[in-house]
């Protein structure tokens, strides 16, 4: 099969050569430049980042709710034979909640506490005009037990303040499966949960992808749940994606100094718990002011006078990976960095 047709048929959603900036008193803030990736079928993808890395603004971007001080500069995400950022209002509102859904990360901001999740749930269903509201009701029944609320025909008739943090999330997640989306994003999905929750609400999703055959964006600034959720990573850094590909083969050997310096930081992997956990020093970039040669070289342990002044390579290992740096490739390739993984194992998690 020629690549361009396996590459279609395995990506379900594109971003392509996206850049946005978003129009502030300070001036333009370069939010995303010139960012590519795909969103294979059927996986779960993560999109992880530190604060300000553009991580949020990717999810925005796919869901076509961009804030009214976006501006798109260039690219496009790519679903099916649309292009999201300029599909009208009435496609995006069509794709979103029937093939597009989203979780957030507090369910009390995105569920109306004066509604029961009955009542809440068959208006999610209001496309479906030929369907009778008993079978809407059955539908929803079904999906609460599918996601784990006990007693859902009882529990259908309550509201958001009777269910307990985990189990709003897992009505959430109920809610945006409803229409049977062919892509669920979920935003920090577990960051207001306790660390039990948290494992409850990752192997949920992980028997729900499989069982729905859905595909799965999650982003979050916790390495820890992308390691154990998710099949592909996206690593972004201030508004770039630096590194991207399979999760396994980049948690044992990731080739971007930023992914090393994030994980190398990462709990899960430090095994004196009393020290203080180690933070890559310095801060993202100002984003208002024009940027040259490497994102990252400000705070790069490798950095080398090319990477002030020379825009590095985007290296490809495989259909899938990339990483962006000089060491990969070209003059200051280093194939002793390239080959050496000095990470230790994450701890396995409980
Ligand atoms: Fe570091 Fe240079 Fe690679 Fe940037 S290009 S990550 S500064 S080594």
């Amino acid at each position: 099969m020629p690549k361009d047709a396996q590459h279609a048929r395995e990506t379900l959603l594109d971003v392509r050569n996206l850049s946005v900036d978003f129009r502030t008193p300070r001036g333009r803030v370069k939010a995303l430049r010139d960012i590519t990736f795909p969103i294979r079928r059927n996986r779960i993808v993560g999109i992880v980042g530190e604060s300000g890395s553009g991580k949020s603004t990717v999810l925005w971007a796919l869901l076509g709710l961009l804030a009214k001080n976006a501006e798109v500069m260039g690219g496009e995400v790519r679903f099916g034979d649309r292009d999201l950022l300029h599909a009208s209002e009435t496609q995006l509102r069509a794709t979103r909640g029937e093939e597009i859904s989203v979780v957030f990360q507090d369910p009390m901001t995105s569920q109306i506490p004066v509604l029961t999740y009955g009542r809440q749930m068959l208006d999610i269903l209001y496309r479906r005009p030929d369907v009778s509201a008993s079978e809407k009701r059955r539908m929803a029944v079904e999906m609460l037990g599918k996601v784990g609320i006990p007693d859902p025909d009882k529990r259908i008739d309550q509201y958001p303040h009777h269910f307990s943090g985990g189990m709003r999330q897992r009505a959430g997640i109920a809610m945006a499966l409803l229409t049977g989306p062919k892509l669920l994003l979920a935003d920090e999905p577990t960051t207001a949960l306790d660390v039990t929750m948290e494992a409850q609400i990752i192997h949920l999703l992980q028997d729900l992808q499989k069982e729905l055959d859905a595909t799965v964006v999650v982003v979050s600034h916790n390495l820890g749940l992308i390691a154990e959720l998710c099949d592909d990573v996206v690593v972004m850094y201030a508004g770039e994606v630096i590194e991207a590909g399979d999760v396994r083969e980049i948690f044992h050997n990731a080739q971007h100094p930023y992914t090393r310096a994030l994980l190398e930081c990462d709990p899960a992997r430090i095994d004196d718990v009393s020290r203080k956990l180690p933070v890559i020093p310095g801060d993202i970039p100002d984003l208002t002011r024009a940027l040259s040669g490497c994102i990252y070289a400000p705070r790069c342990q490798r950095a080398m006078p090319v990477c002030r002044t020379e825009t590095p390579p985007d290296v490809r290992r495989g259909e899938m990976s990339q990483a962006r740096c000089h060491l990969l490739e070209g003059p200051h390739h280093d194939p002793v960095w390239m080959s050496a993984s000095r990470l230790p194992p994450a701890k396995p998690s409980g």
